[in-house]
């Protein structure tokens, strides 16, 4: 064999593979793991490409071959891509992909027992139940002992003497086949249709994706589920992607429900143990029903047939963090390259994907509402002009009324509000300074239940200081401005009688607490549930009848070209939690905006209206899905350095038709955790591919150590 060169990728911040010689008799194909030298350290990277070795050029030699099984090839082809797509490091995508170094070994072994069948043994009463009671075998001492009710010693005894025979087993077991006959539920027409649409689409080779567009609780999760039977069928992988919220036991049992296994999980709580066993039965092919947050588009599947995107409008999906990607369009991508299907799943999807939908690129599946389904209920706007609240308070008359009727129908009352804490802001009424967290531009936010002023950006926290910590006066600190305790508060004293509970991510921690929460609200145990976006998500509450926004223009504000959608798509989830077939439910939304299109296409339950209010401004602006947006946030210890360079970057933009630059600008974020930041917003013309411009763009320009330049494409925060 003549000679050759491996390019190999590591999982670092590094812009591309570094080249190797292969040494004579090491057999290795691209996606295979190995050790090389970087530097004076061995580090384990990836083939990425094979070269016939070129004369005279020497090269370092690859140290050896790691014993696994290599990528599929189709990750290789992935992870390029999401690199250059988003403009971030391949190396660093390779990390996302290798989320889990321990799967590359063998898994672990641990000591397995069953009877031998020697009928010779004496049995006393203890060996006699750990027969009868121990099984189903084979299994642990500890889980026999368990189910017996004796020590794991009397075990391990019983088979010293030869009562059970031991043997290794691997501690990560493989997960349960999905079976795709198992029989669903009994489909209406409508979801009949839409399902057969999505099997025809399933069965036809090749690259598609569709929209399945219907309320909450039309059965589009139904509906998704025979794609994924008929993908199952084809011995494909399936992957669901959801928002890492609603990745509750209740939602995984559904998937059990169906499928008769519990789907492979992923999220970001998943221990080691789990993360390992996960990750390599993925790539092994053998888990073939994976459910997950986003991060699950990364695993290494050699053969996903289908990838369901749940709930596609939700930001969760976009990574703002680390490598900036939008998991929703890179499943799309991660479909293209594979060429396979996607089912992007909403009941208020994206402007964007609506597009794609109207113009042909995408199959759009509208599921008609079905009885029982969330009708949306008669939605009022409250001008806080005509009706604003007392003194101090925040609840509006007709907002207080409403909740008053409905309670006294022996219904429950919803007040929707997404502001953690108490109060926003805290003022000394002395000195007239806002309390602010130390080394970010962030109010510190009043938390009266645990009494504690924090950082929403940060996590800082801090006890509530009882003197100004400028001036020092006493007593001079007064909360500003509503949080969902303030309201529970005003709640309970318009409503003394009432079981007032609230739901937000620090009242009720992780997902399986505020599962349970949502489901006292919907056994009747609470009258009114204040809560934050938390409530959009997850159960519906049938005695649910009205809901109060104490808020409507929160997500009007700042320079988010989406905030209308983003507005819109929100309320409608909020409002849609008030009231089912049988019962009607009313909305009101406090506004000092009665006149924003979102809100005016709410109150008249228009969706259209919206849509084509939405897009055509959209049209006019450029904005997407009519043009194309990136973000660049420039950052760095020093304000006046920071700024420098944020003008540098700006004056070495390559010239282009087509693209407008605007900044840099102070944005409000503009210190998070010492650094100072500074934001540019890159807009240009649809058909420009902004990814290749803006990477050439940020070649041009080295950044000093300690400062930092993020590029987001299609950026979805403006903070
Ligand atoms: P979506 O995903 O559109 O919000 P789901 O698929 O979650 O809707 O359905 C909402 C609820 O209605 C679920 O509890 C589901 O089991 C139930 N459901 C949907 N379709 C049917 C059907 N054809 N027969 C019985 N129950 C159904």
């Amino acid at each position: 064999m003549p000679a050759q060169n491996a390019q190999v990728l590591f999982p670092v911040n590094v812009d591309g593979p570094f080249d190797y010689e292969v040494p004579y008799g090491m057999e290795i194909v691209p996606g295979d793991f190995v050790f090389a030298p970087i530097g004076q350290q061995m580090k384990l990277g990836v083939v990425w490409g094979l070269q016939p070795a070129e004369d005279g050029r020497s090269l370092k030699p690859l140290a050896q071959k790691k014993s696994c099984p290599s990528l599929p090839p189709i990750m290789l082809k992935f992870v390029d891509w999401t690199a250059r797509y988003n403009c971030a490091s391949p190396g660093m995508v390779l990390r996302m992909v290798m989320s889990s170094y321990k799967a590359l070994e063998p898994s672990p072994v641990v000591t397995h027992f069953r009877p031998s069948g020697n009928t010779d043994l004496r049995l006393t009463a203890a060996r006699q139940i750990i027969l009868d009671k121990g099984g189903p075998f084979p299994a642990r001492a500890s889980e026999i002992a368990e189910r017996a009710g004796v020590s794991a010693g009397v075990v391990r005894g019983f088979a010293e003497i030869g009562g059970l025979l031991a043997e290794s087993l691997p501690v990560d077991q493989a997960f349960q086949i999905p079976d795709p006959d198992q029989e669903g539920l009994d489909l209406s027409a409508g979801q009949r249709d839409a399902a057969e649409k999505l099997i025809a689409i399933q069965k036809k080779p090749g690259f598609s994706v569709s929209l399945l567009d219907g309320v909450t609780g039309s059965g589009k999760t139904e509906v998704y589920f025979e794609a994924a039977a008929e993908a199952l069928k084809q011995g494909g992988q399936v992957l669901v992607l959801v928002p890492e919220i609603a990745l509750t036991q209740a939602g995984m049992k559904r998937f059990e429900a169906r499928f008769g296994a519990v789907p492979a999980p992923w999220h970001s709580a998943l221990g080691d143990a789990e993360r390992r066993r996960v990750w390599r039965e993925v790539a092994s092919g053998r888990a073939k029903l994976v459910v997950g947050a986003r991060s699950a588009l990364y695993l290494p599947y050699p053969n996903l047939q289908l990838t369901v995107v749940d709930e596609e409008h939700d930001t969760s999906y976009k990574q703002e963090e680390g490598v900036i990607y939008n998991a929703r369009d890179m499943a799309v991508v991660r479909a293209m390259l594979s060429k396979q299907s996607v089912i992007l799943a909403s009941a208020t999807p994206t402007l964007e994907s609506l597009v794609n939908a109207r113009m042909g690129r995408y199959n759009h599946i509208v599921l008609p509402e079905r009885p029982g389904a969330i009708t949306l209920p008669d939605i009022d706007l409250v001008d806080l002009k005509d009706h604003p609240p007392e003194k101090g308070d925040f609840l509006s008359e007709p907002i207080i009324e409403a909740a008053w009727t409905a309670l006294s129908r022996g219904e429950q009352a919803m007040f929707y509000l997404n502001r953690r804490g108490y109060a926003p802001l805290i003022i000394c009424r002395h000195c007239g300074d806002k309390l602010k967290s130390p080394d970010t531009d962030s109010w510190l936010v009043e938390h009266k239940k645990t009494g504690r002023a924090i950082c929403h950006q940060t996590g800082f926290s801090m006890r509530m200081p009882k003197v100004c910590p400028s001036c020092h006066a006493e007593d001079s600190l007064t909360s500003v401005g509503p949080g969902v305790e303030r309201i529970a508060e005003e709640a309970a004293r318009h409503f003394p009688e009432a079981r007032i509970e609230i739901l937000s991510s620090d009242t009720s921690g992780n997902p399986e607490m505020i599962r349970q929460r949502m489901a006292r609200m919907e056994q009747g145990e609470i009258d009114i549930l204040v809560g934050t976006q938390m409530v959009v998500k997850g159960h519906n509450f049938p005695n649910l009848t009205f809901v109060g926004v104490v808020d409507g223009d929160l997500s009007l504000v700042g320079g988010d070209p989406r905030a209308g959608e983003r507005t819109y798509q929100t309320l409608v989830q909020v409002a849609g939690r008030a009231g089912r077939a049988d019962k009607s439910g009313h909305a009101l939304i406090q506004t000092h905006q009665p006149q924003h299109e979102a809100l005016q296409a709410l109150a008249a339950g228009d969706r259209e209206r919206f849509i084509a209010a939405e897009l055509s401004m959209r049209e006019m602006l450029g904005l997407p899905p009519y043009g194309r947006l990136a973000g660049v946030v420039v950052s760095g210890p020093d304000v006046k350095r920071t700024e420098d360079l944020a003008h540098k970057f700006v004056s070495l933009a390559p010239r282009a038709e087509g693209i407008e630059i605007l900044g840099p600008s102070e944005p409000p974020l503009a210190r998070l955790r010492g650094r100072f930041r500074r934001r540019i917003l890159i807009q240009a013309n649809a058909g420009i591919d902004l990814s290749a411009y803006m990477r050439n763009w940020r070649q041009r320009m080295k950044v000093p150590s300690k400062y930092r330049l993020h590029v987001d494409i299609d950026p979805q925060s403006f903070m």
